[in-house]
């Protein structure tokens, strides 16, 4: 009996599709083959989860599982398949659509969408790394974005075989060094006995056949230098640090040996305004003195544009006002950061000879005398701003 998919993805029955795609994130995170190598409970939980997610996701299919269970699923899911009622799809299909979640253009956990004996002949590229620098505001909005890459690309000419002709010509001898098997094996005797040592063969580089007629185009390597351009979909709310693995992305593989995955780092542009703190963001307010003496409204940018404040009369250097909801989006979906306006009182220098007197009258005036003990004009002066900020 298959599990309540609700109870897999640990969701109410009314839940939105909003928390469904969250519940799923968190589950397919934790139990992601590449966070659990080799752990075939992981892999039935992840395996669970993305089916339910598969079903619940979509309003067709979550409706029909809502009216008749499991039962009503049986059509369009397995068919032909031949797996009967568990009829789930391939593992590479549950990987899209975890990749349609993260946003990866293509490919999905390393090394599984070429199976074992796929990859018997030609070596692995080697893996890529690309920095991808981003915005506050790409951050706070997410964002599509074109890489142009610089790799090893299979070479068309031979299908990455390296041989003339490629797939469909015959151009490969079995290799007279190892028979075709690719392995050198040494017998030697020591003090334990009888050991067999088994190396790669020389000749072929362990793949058990000789190319008669090169590629012209490629030189045997069955890849060339190229460039390719892909497209990746960057959350909300990612930071500096992030990663994200696309599998098989990466420098095409030697004669047809599977190619290294691609990551991608963010990193995150500076930006002139504000400086990022986990969720929130902080800027900078500079007041003049009398404007924080009387009060004043200002201008101050926004993620998204800019909005208005209003100062109380009083404004304290070293306060820090709270604009809720305007910071960074979590990255999981739980919730939103603020931004954060920190008040700075700037003081006048090179005063002209009228101004050092009019200061120097107001100087011994009884409000002109610091009082930082008294909380209430803080208070005060916090809750009114915060109020009457508009977008
Ligand atoms: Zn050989
Ligand atoms: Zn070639």
């Amino acid at each position: 009996m298959p599990s309540d998919y609700y109870n897999v993805l640990g969701v109410s029955e009314d839940a939105s599709e909003k928390e469904i795609k969250k519940a799923y994130r968190k589950k397919a995170m934790e139990y992601h083959p590449d966070r659990n190598p080799d752990d075939p409970e992981a892999e039935k939980k992840f395996k669970e989860a993305s089916e339910a997610y598969e079903v619940l996701s979509d309003p067709e299919k979550r409706q029909r599982y809502d009216q008749f269970g499991h039962a009503g699923l049986g059509n369009d899911r397995g068919a032909g398949r031949g797996r009967g009622g568990q009829g789930f799809r391939d593992v590479e299909d549950i990987f899209d659509a975890f990749n349609e979640i993260f946003g990866g253009g293509r490919g999905g956990g390393r090394g599984r969408r070429r199976s074992r004996s796929d990859r018997g002949r030609g070596r692995p590229g080697s893996d890529l790394r690309v920095s991808l620098a981003l915005t506050l505001e790409e951050i706070a909005e997410g964002t599509e974005k074109n890489l142009k890459l610089q790799k090893y690309l299979e070479c068309e000419s031979c299908d990455g075989t390296g041989a003339e002709g490629g797939m469909g010509g015959q151009n490969f001898s079995m290799c007279p060094q190892c028979d075709g098997t690719g392995e050198i094996r040494q017998v030697s005797r020591s003090v334990f006995g009888q050991m067999v040592n088994v190396q790669p063969c020389p000749r072929c580089e362990g793949e058990g056949r000789i190319i008669d007629n090169l590629c012209a185009d490629c030189g045997g390597e069955g890849r060339v230098q190229g460039e390719e351009t892909i497209s990746i979909n960057v959350p909300p709310g990612v930071m500096e640090g992030n990663y994200l693995t696309l599998s098989e992305a990466g420098n095409a593989g030697l004669r047809g040996g599977p190619a290294g995955d691609l990551r991608i780092e963010i990193e995150e542009t500076p930006h002139e305004h504000f400086e990022r703190d986990g969720l929130d963001i902080y800027y900078d307010l500079h007041l003049s003195f009398p404007e924080a003496a009387l009060g004043t409204e200002v201008d101050v940018p926004t993620l998204d544009g800019r909005a208005r404040l209003e100062v109380e009369p009083g404004a304290q250097a070293g306060k820090i006002l709270r604009m809720r909801g305007r910071g960074l989006p979590d990255l999981e979906g739980s919730g939103q950061g603020d931004q954060m306006i920190r008040v700075h009182v700037w003081t006048p220098q090179d005063l002209t000879p009228k101004e050092q007197e009019l200061l120097e009258e107001l100087r011994d005036h009884d409000h002109f005398q610091p009082h930082p003990d008294r909380e209430e004009t803080e208070t005060s002066f916090f809750r009114r701003v915060t109020d009457v900020f508009t977008s």
